[in-house]
């Protein structure tokens, strides 16, 4: 889920808003100052339902950005980075940057959620009782009150990606000592639920409620969409665990001097010897630069005898760069966060090939051929 405006940053994590999120603000704004708020104080102005509604709407999403805050300030206390909090249409979204390492941390940043919105049910709760003289507080409080519990409640559904998949999983994770015996099982509980809510919506649209129907369909649709893709990633973070970046990066590469013509690169060393990456040394011996196939083609073909390799590589310095035993996903999750499609992977201070994002999903590719 992408932010398509910032908010600024709270506890040093950035705050985004995706533009879904303006629908049901609208859809809200509207249902609360024409339905809710008249019903129950009649005779006010437009304007003060207006206001009424505008206040409520968007104490709703403080709301559900602390129940965010709530599994971000976990995470970020057992050392997971968050990169980012967005609210959209179907709420709020963290984005952790790795997985939890115990099912005991899991379980902790999974649940601190629901907690925090059953805390801020039981504040508004008591708002509504303190109230009581001051009336217009009450049904304001009375709603802020619903909506916390029924978020704190629908989000322990037990099934991914909703804060009750990650506990079951966190308690399967425990029992079995398998994280990917318990992710599957959390992914498949997340796809009978999100197809119960496609059948719900379809029921609910048979019996003459569209609206409604159509937006319970909406959110299975999106449950189901989410279980898949975790169970995904967590297969590939199984898959990849314990395999060294040397295992799967392109060996495809040659050394060429700085001062070689790309014409002459072109006829020898890819033509010639079909490789693709190129390392540029300097006059020293030493590994200056990155040059690739796709920067050779962006130079027009009548000036390849006069560019050199030089001018026109990525100098090694200013690229990020990944040892030749680091580990993969780790590796991976970096060049996710700083969203870098290639680097050179280096061994003993000398670059020995490259790594990246299409090299890796080869490597899967191949591993899922054989079988291995
Ligand atoms: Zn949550």
């Amino acid at each position: 889920m992408k932010a398509s405006m910032n908010l600024g940053k709270i506890l040093g994590i950035p705050i985004g808003l995706n533009y879904s999120w303006f629908l049901v603000f609208t859809l809200l704004l509207f249902s609360l100052s024409s339905g809710y708020f008249p019903a129950e104080y009649p005779r006010l102005t437009t304007d003060a339902y207006v206001l009424m509604a505008a206040v409520t709407t968007i104490l709703f999403f403080v709301s559900v950005l602390l129940h965010e805050l709530g599994h971000s300030v976990i995470a970020i206390r057992n050392g997971i980075s968050v990169k980012g909090i967005t609210l959209f249409i179907f709420g709020g979204v963290a984005q952790i940057g790795s997985q939890p390492q115990t099912p005991g941390v899991e379980f902790r940043m999974a649940i601190a959620g629901p907690l925090t919105s059953l805390g801020l049910g039981a504040l508004f709760a008591g708002i509504y009782w303190l109230a009581q003289p001051y009336t217009y507080l009450a049904a304001p409080s009375l709603y802020l009150m619903r909506i916390n519990l029924t978020l704190a409640l629908f989000n322990m559904i037990p099934g991914f990606p909703l804060d009750g998949g990650r506990v079951l999983r966190a308690i399967i994770w425990k029992v079995s000592a398998s994280f990917g015996r318990a992710t599957r099982v959390a992914s498949i509980c997340g796809q009978i639920v999100a197809f119960s809510f496609v059948g719900w919506g379809v029921y609910t649209i048979i019996t003459g409620d569209f609206m409604n129907g159509l937006w319970l369909a909406f959110i299975g649709w999106f449950l189901q969409n989410a279980a898949v893709a975790e169970a995904n990633y967590v297969n590939t973070y199984e898959r990849l665990s314990g395999v060294s970046v040397a295992q799967a990066m392109s060996r495809d590469t040659a050394e060429v001097p700085a001062l070689a013509p790309i014409s002459q690169i072109v006829q020898e060393i890819v033509l010639g010897q079909g490789k693709h990456v190129f390392f540029v040394d300097g006059f020293d011996g030493q590994v200056q630069g990155l040059l690739t196939l796709q920067q050779i083609t962006r130079i027009p073909q009548i000036n390849w005898r006069f560019v050199t390799a030089g001018q026109i590589m990525t100098p090694i310095g200013q690229m990020c760069r990944f040892e030749a035993g680091e580990d993969l996903m780790k590796v991976m999750e970096k060049m996710d966060e700083e969203h870098i499609d290639e680097a050179p992977v280096i061994y003993h201070d000398r670059p020995v090939g490259l790594i990246s994002r299409q090299q890796v999903q080869r490597y899967l590719h191949l591993k899922t051929k054989l079988g291995v």
